[in-house]
């Protein structure tokens, strides 16, 4: 079975691509291949910064693999947080002080616009590929539901009336941006001989 290196260590994406891989290619996370690096995303986009982790691969282990990078854009932020959404209020990750960030810079704002982005950098046998996938919606003036993960409490997807913090994991999966543009990356995969 060919092999095929996911750039990251995160189980639950893991799992959610091997799931819909089904046994087509042997899915290596970095762990997997014993890669420990610390690659940094330095990019400005989600683009570059996908790039960055599939390249790093490739250029290193000669594997075949993807990276990819996710955030939220908001409109009138000019797309903020956008590649900066895991460390928007300094630290990485800490989920209330980005939100209150993201909260007080809309203060006020009417155009509540926003989306999330996943793009996914493909390199199959030295070419690279670009996936992506997006959901569009709007931020709640004050999040909503318990989730620790990211913006979930205050992104409500467009024709939902709960956040994404209020939608069951099965539902989430189906519409998100990551789903999106996964299905994008496993549809190329199926067309590959
Ligand atoms: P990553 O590139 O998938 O690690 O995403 C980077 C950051 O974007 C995360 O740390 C979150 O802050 C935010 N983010 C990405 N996807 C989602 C999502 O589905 N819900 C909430 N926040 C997300």
């Amino acid at each position: 079975m060919q092999q095929l290196v996911f750039a990251t260590n995160n189980r639950h994406k893991l799992e959610e691509v091997s799931a819909k891989i089904n046994g087509r290619f042997e899915l290596l996370s970095l762990d997997d291949i014993g890669c420990t690096d610390d690659i940094e995303e330095t990019g400005t986009t989600f683009r570059e910064n996908a790039s960055i982790k599939s390249q790093y691969i490739y250029q290193k282990y000669k594997l075949n693999c993807f990276g990819d990078d996710s955030g939220l854009e908001i409109d009138a932020l000019n797309g903020e947080p956008g590649v900066y959404s895991a460390r928007y209020a300094g630290g990485h990750g800490n989920q209330m002080a980005n939100i209150n960030k993201v909260l007080q810079n809309l203060a006020g704002e009417t155009n509540r616009k926003a989306r999330f982005r996943t793009v996914i950098s493909l390199i199959w046998n030295g070419e690279e590929h670009f996936f992506d996938g997006t959901v569009e919606g709007s931020i709640r003036t004050e999040p909503s539901g318990n989730d620790p993960f990211g913006y979930n409490p205050i992104f409500e997807a467009d024709g939902y009336n709960v956040t994404f913090a209020e939608i069951s994991l099965e539902e989430k999966n189906r519409i998100s941006h990551r789903a999106k543009a996964m299905d994008q990356l496993i549809h190329f995969l199926s067309t590959l001989s």
